[in-house]
């Protein structure tokens, strides 16, 4: 048996106390490793240099320990049982680290649990102790780790079968408010960490219904016995599945308030939702349903794979779509949303640069790691992926008038690879779906996945009584999916006549101007030499920051030439911009007639 024992050292400080125990240490000498990256966040993350001392004793017996590389340790031979002792520095306030302060204590198993290297088959025991003090006196703890000890939502003893399954439990302890309620059965609970004034009657009310549909998309029973949404309540936003839990940061403003009404779906609480549904939904779709590259996870370095577009695109897909099919949200606001998403991927020239195989792919050190060339240089497999599984699902259903869809090859995946544990192979998905469709699609996948083609979103979503409209960006907040007030239309990239110019650029607001955050690549400012980074303070000799700068070049018109004045670095530098007119790549939708058709009810609604 394998134990481990932590506890919060000094909250003050953000250092976790843990213990590991190997009782029968490997003849040869016993490693210990740590995790260079956590599944599900597809980056380096190097948790061994959060280890701030590390000793270990065989009895009193102090052990020579040496480094063998970043995360590796290896212990001289010894018989009997080794205890190794380190810290952990905890203030990585995220979905996929280690936080702890006076308020709260919150981890990763891959930040805090050192693994016994040849023992990682073995169960493990886990000790998660309260902080001393009498301030920590009303803290209470949450995980989806099985409980072997202590009371209801205490501290106490914890068991895991292996230690795959230790770093697929996040700990969350602190004074936070919870909440209950079922689904299907399965007991679901919900945690929410911070300062708020949370409805959590309505949040378990309208959580029940998206955990249901979810449910039963892939068939009853359930996968797992329980469930905790665990969420951090700050101004960050992100969420990271596992098995039977998820964490989740969320502004306090995305939260239902008793004071919205019983039925008010505010765009934030629309958002926090979407998230919700998000994580829920790689229960199966990514949890369970995994690429073979990922069976098992090799956690000490980079593993690639292609298909990372199914596994956050597929799930992308139908986080937003089944808060429309369960009436959270009306068709109206889902095509909102569509709209936006349509609109992420038509705004970068990347998605003509990078497949979303090769975004997956790659995802490690570009998607990952996006710089401010980002839109101009490469595509989000979320984005993008999402609108493959729109058109493969109006795809399926064009080839089976409306008998099979999305939800048919999700369930195959699920039967095929989920419930029998093996990896899907990076060629897996096609044939899959050609079994669903009855027909080939060698056509369809070689576009969506192997091109940078734009799909032919207009032409099937046109089959289901919706029509694909463009329009010019209406300043930089303009997120898409409405129709705009502006004239303006056309063919994205397309010039359009009464369109407003533009520069462009994304801007962000500074104290001084504009600050150039990104400058397309097809843009009017790039043409003239203006670069991401440079702070715009003249247009013309006027005065313009982020606030005003699409106001003042609402006097200009497509082919005038402005005068642009910007700081590079400390350096005053003056440019000569042609304006052009700003590309028609803002997306929104809209139901012709006003009302759904019958198949854009059996697609929207999942009904007849
Ligand atoms: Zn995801």
């Amino acid at each position: 048996m394998i134990h481990y024992r932590i506890r919060p050292l000094r909250p003050e400080a953000h250092l976790f106390q843990v213990s590991l125990t190997v009782a029968e240490p490997t003849p040869e000498g016993q490693g210990l490793t740590l995790p260079a990256w956590i599944p599900g966040s597809y980056m380096i993350r190097d948790f061994a240099r959060h280890i701030v001392s590390l000793e270990a004793r065989a009895g009193d017996q102090p052990l020579d320990v040496a480094k063998i590389d970043k995360q590796t340790w290896q212990l001289p031979p010894v018989s009997g049982p080794v205890i190794v002792d380190y810290q952990v520095y905890a203030w990585d306030l995220s979905v996929r680290g280690a936080h702890l302060d006076t308020t709260h204590g919150y981890f990763n198993g891959p930040c805090v649990f050192l693994a016994a290297m040849g023992f990682e088959d073995q169960p493990c025991q886990v000790d998660i102790e309260a902080p001393e003090g009498a301030a920590y006196g009303t803290w209470k703890l949450a995980t989806g780790l099985q409980r072997v000890s202590g009371p209801e939502l205490g501290f106490g003893r914890f068991r895991a079968d292996d230690y795959d399954a230790l770093l697929d439990h996040p700990v969350e302890m602190g004074d936070f408010e919870h909440a209950e309620f079922e689904a299907c059965g399965v007991p679901h609970q919900v945690v929410l960490s911070g300062r708020q004034r949370a409805d959590m009657a309505r949040l378990c009310r309208d959580l029940k219904p998206i955990c249901e549909h979810h449910i039963k998309l892939f068939g009853e029973p359930a996968p797992m016995d329980r469930y905790v949404f665990m969420t951090l309540v700050t101004n960050g936003y992100g969420g990271l599945e596992h098995r039977n839990s998820t964490s989740l940061m969320s502004p306090r403003t995305d939260l239902p308030l008793r004071t919205d009404g019983p039925d008010r779906v505010r765009d934030g609480y629309r958002s926090y939702l979407g998230l919700c549904s998000h994580e829920y939904f790689h229960t199966w779709n990514v949890k369970r349903i995994k690429p073979a590259a990922f069976t098992p996870f090799d956690l000490r370095g980079e593993v690639h794979t292609e298909l990372l577009w199914a596994f956050e695109g597929i799930t992308s897909y139908y986080d937003d779509l089944s808060l429309a099919r369960t009436g959270l949200i009306k068709p109206e606001s889902y095509l909102e949303l569509l709209g936006q998403t349509i609109t992420r991927v038509y705004r970068g020239e990347g998605r003509h640069k990078q497949t979303v195989t090769e975004s997956s792919f790659d995802a490690w050190t570009r998607f990952y790691k996006q710089d401010e060339n980002a839109p101009n240089a490469i595509v989000s497999y979320y984005a993008k992926g999402a609108l493959i599984a729109l058109a493969l699902d109006l795809t399926l259903r064009r080839l089976t008038d409306d008998a099979r869809g999305l939800d048919d090859l999700m369930r195959l995946l699920w039967q095929r690879y989920g419930q029998t544990g093996e990896g899907v192979p990076e060629q897996g998905i096609r044939p899959l779906a050609e079994e669903v469709a009855g027909a080939d699609l060698g056509d369809f996948f070689r576009q969506a996945l192997y091109s940078t083609e734009d799909l032919p979103l207009a032409e099937l979503l046109a089959e289901r009584g919706i029509t694909l409209h463009w329009r010019a960006a209406e300043g930089h907040g303009d997120l898409g999916g409405k129709p705009g007030g502006k004239p303006g239309a056309g063919k994205p990239g397309a010039a359009s006549g009464e369109a407003p110019v533009n520069l462009g650029v994304r801007v962000a607001a500074d104290p001084a101007g504009a600050r150039v955050q990104l400058a397309y690549e097809q843009g009017a400012a790039m043409a003239a030499g203006l670069s991401a980074g440079d702070l715009i303070i003249a247009v013309d000799g006027l005065k313009v920051d982020a606030a005003n700068l699409d106001t003042v070049l609402a006097a200009y018109a497509e082919g005038e030439r402005v005068e642009v004045h910007a700081f590079r670095r400390d350096e005053l530098m003056r440019f000569s911009v042609t304006l052009a007119p700003s590309e028609a790549t803002t997306a929104w939708l809209s139901i012709d007639g006003g009302h759904l058709n019958d198949k854009g009810r059996a697609w929207l609604l999942n009904r007849g």
